[in-house]
């Protein structure tokens, strides 16, 4: 083989390993698993009405019969669903908490043994359908706000690392009737300061450290 052969043939070789390591590379990026991605949802309200009862009671041994649809995936059952995927801990921050289904889904996370911590707004816990009363009566921890700064946070954080946030109020007229979003995200640099925030407010409404009135 003449050099000039020689040469041709250790370029072509470099040329097919380049090649092959760009092409392991790929291979590699399009193998990874799909939950080595952190988790990225938007969901847009109002949500289409269909019956949560597969989700709410999913070892009932009866099929619901209600009107409703049932068994289709809405941004309502994929907000539920967010919530149940939980397994040790949930942390909620919201200034209205009416939803029933919602509140149902928390009630069910406290018979499972998760630790529940609910940061609320004072005002909202005495009005008409608030189940704040129903989740402290279940004996899930709740705390109020009472800094003079009005508390509007909607937001939860499952396990201390997937967020579920936006401009949805845990009402049934936020879910049915308004046009709101929920982003629901695992991405640690957006999960950690809402974590962080949780646990400021949380400490912060410790009614050890407050006189509520008439004491
Ligand atoms: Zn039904």
């Amino acid at each position: 083989m003449s050099l000039l052969q020689t040469v041709k043939v250790l370029g072509l070789g470099a040329i097919a390993l380049g090649l092959s390591g760009e092409l392991l590379g790929w291979l590699q990026r399009r193998l990874r698993p799909a939950r080595a991605r952190p988790l990225n949802e938007v969901l847009f309200f109002p949500s289409e009405p269909a019956c949560m009862e597969h989700l709410l009671m999913p070892h009932a041994q009866y099929r619901c019969s209600c009107p409703l649809s049932h068994d289709v995936e809405t941004s309502f059952s994929r907000l539920l669903r967010h919530l149940l995927s939980a397994s040790n801990t949930l942390d909620l921050c919201v200034f209205s908490f009416s939803n029933m289904d919602l509140s149902r889904a928390v009630l069910t996370l406290h018979k499972r043994g998760l630790t529940i911590r609910v940061l609320t707004d004072q005002p909202f816990t005495k009005m008409t359908g608030s189940q704040i009363g129903v989740l402290r009566k279940a004996g899930i921890c709740v705390r109020v706000d009472y800094d003079a700064v009005h508390m509007h946070h909607k937001f939860a954080v499952v396990d201390g690392r997937r967020l579920i946030t936006g401009s949805l109020n845990w009402t049934l007229q936020a879910v049915q009737s308004n046009k709101e979003n929920i982003l629901v995200t695992e991405e640690p640099d957006l999960v950690r300061p809402f974590v962080q925030e949780f646990q400021k407010l949380w400490d912060s409404s410790d009614p050890a450290k407050h006189c509520v009135p008439p004491c």
